[in-house]
Parts: structure tokens; sequence; C-alpha cells
């Protein structure tokens, strides 16, 4: 048996209290101001070995956050793929039986498509069809600085330098293989008021993406006039003076292996930057992989290089 190679710093929480929940979907529950204004939802566990989302939930449950406008919902996506987490083998439980964040397109939706992920999503899309602001909490396999895809539009990246953290602000159009979240509906259409961010808190497994989950949550929920400013000052724990600048970058396009041979030319974790368009960077079959432009930076480079697959993104730093 392999010895399992990533840190597990964390542990899942029993969210079996939160089953019920009152909006007739399992795992979702909302809580109704009484008074006008946004649906604001948070939501875990899209992916289910991703520990730091729920459990940043647990906690704001637990510590009866409301909304002092509108609604708030909380939300734990892939349930059962959660259930299945296993430390010794903690990359499995990521879904059942395919991944959860590929299957929000429309045409998927409504098509006939029968996986665990699918019914999962069928039964959460009216509520999803009801919220109007949507923060998708994730987390990553690599050691890398935490980020928030905002997607492709100036709403999402206007919302996420709004937050003022995490770091990293990365803008892309998804991924080929089916629809986020974060792009579904309303969402990913220039003209609706509707807006969704994604954050990857950090490595998986790490205690700091807990740190960073729960600090961008509150953020969040600040920002969209969900909480008080008094309840975010009572749960807060970073100093907004030491915050970094936040880096704006685009994402052009991923390199996709096209060989059985591809190797990296250095140890990259993700968001580095290289300054010099044309460094190599890796090695796919015969040549050379390069970067395509100046202050060019690495999106989450994978570990496993299977050919078909993306090996990483090319982001442009714009600011
Ligand atoms: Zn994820």
């Amino acid at each position: 048996m392999n010895a399992n190679p990533y840190p597990i710093e964390i542990e899942p929480v029993d969210i079996s209290a939160y089953k019920e929940g009152n909006t007739g979907v399992p795992y979702a529950t909302t809580f109704d101001s009484g008074t006008p204004g946004a649906h604001v939802m948070v939501m875990a566990l899209t992916h289910g070995n991703e520990l730091c989302g729920a459990i940043t939930l647990d906690y704001l449950l637990r510590h009866d956050i409301r909304p002092t406008q509108g609604k708030l919902t909380f939300g734990f996506h892939n349930v059962a793929a959660y259930a299945t987490f296993d430390p010794n083998d903690p990359i499995a439980s990521r879904f059942v039986d395919e991944d959860l964040n590929r299957v929000w397109g429309v045409d998927v939706l409504d098509g006939d498509r029968d996986t665990l992920e699918t019914r999962r999503a069928r039964e959460m899309r009216p509520l999803i069809d009801t919220v109007d602001l949507l923060l998708d909490i994730h987390s990553m396999t690599n050691d890398s600085p935490a980020l928030t895809l905002c997607g492709p539009l100036d709403k999402g990246r206007d919302l996420a330098l709004a937050l003022k953290s995490p770091t990293y602000v990365v803008a892309d159009a998804g991924h080929a293989a089916g629809t986020r979240l974060r792009d579904y509906g309303g969402f990913g259409n220039p003209a609706a008021p509707q807006n969704a961010l994604l954050v990857e808190a950090g490595q998986h497994w790490r205690a700091d993406a807990v740190t960073v989950s729960m600090d961008v949550t509150l953020r969040f929920l600040r920002q969209t006039g969900a909480i008080s400013e008094d309840a975010f000052q009572a749960h807060i724990k970073s100093d907004e003076a030491n915050l970094a600048d936040q880096k704006y970058i685009k994402v052009s396009g991923p390199h996709t292996i096209e060989s059985d041979f591809f190797s990296w030319a250095d140890d990259y974790t993700g968001m580095e930057l290289i300054e010099k368009a044309g460094t190599v960077i890796g090695r796919d079959g015969a040549r050379d992989v390069v970067t395509p432009y100046d202050n060019c930076v690495l999106i989450m480079p994978n570990k496993l290089k299977t050919k078909g697959h993306s090996a990483v993104r090319f982001g442009q730093l714009m600011s």
C-alpha cells in the first residue's frame, strides 16, 4: 500500500446535524432576515475531499451567524463523496461518479446523464436559481498560495478585489470538460445581476486552508451585506492592515500534454511569476514548453502528467 504523500493537518467535521436543513434540499439551510436584500449563499464540499469549507460552515452555523438583510444559505454540496473521506487515501473522495464542478451546464442538468453528481446538482438547482451572490469554497492539491477564481467577467473581478483577500485573483473561463457552479446561469451572464466567486483556500489538508477559508468567507458575507460589521469583527482573525496588495491575473489558456513523456523544468507549486517570454518550464516529448509572454504566472501546475490533460494554465499578470 502506498503511503499517503500529503500532509493531513485537519479532520472532517460531523455535518449530520445539517442534513435535514429547512429548504427541502438535504444539507442546505436558509436563514431569512425578514427584510429585503440579496440571497447570499456559501457552498462547501463541491469537492468531497476539500475539508476547509465544511469546517468553515460548521463554525458559522454553530456560532449562529444570521443575515441582517435578505437571506443567507449555507450548503454542503457533495456530501456523498465527503462521507467517504479517508486520510490514508484523501484524493479518492473528490467525487463519487464524476466531478460535481463540471455538471453545471444547462445541457447536462436538463439532459439524461444519470450519476450521483448530476442527481445532486439537479436537487440543488432550484435553490441555486434563487441565489444572487455565491461563494464556492475549494482547496488545492498543490501547496500553492490561496487564490480566487473570479471567472471571465468584470463583475467577478470587481467582487474579488472588493474582498481584499486572498492576494491572487485569477480570471478564467472555466473548463472545456464541463461548467462549474461558479459559471452557472446568471453567474456567468454579463447582463445578469447574479455574481459568484470560487476561492481556492490553499492545500486541501493544511490547517492554513481553514484560516483562509474562514477569512474569505467572513469578508464575502460582510461585502455582500449579509452580516453586520459587528458580526464580522467578532469572528475575523486577520488584520486588514497586514494584507498584501492583490494581484489580478488573466488566464490565457493551458498547456495540454501532447506526449507520454512530460517533465517539469523545476519543482513548481503554482503562482510562480516568470518574467521573460520563452522561458523553458518543461518538456513535452521532443519539444520544450515555454512561457507565452512576459510576466507569466503558472496557475496550478499539475503533478499528474497525463497525455491529454492540462499540465498548467498560463496567466498574465495585469496588476
Ligand atoms: Zn475543488
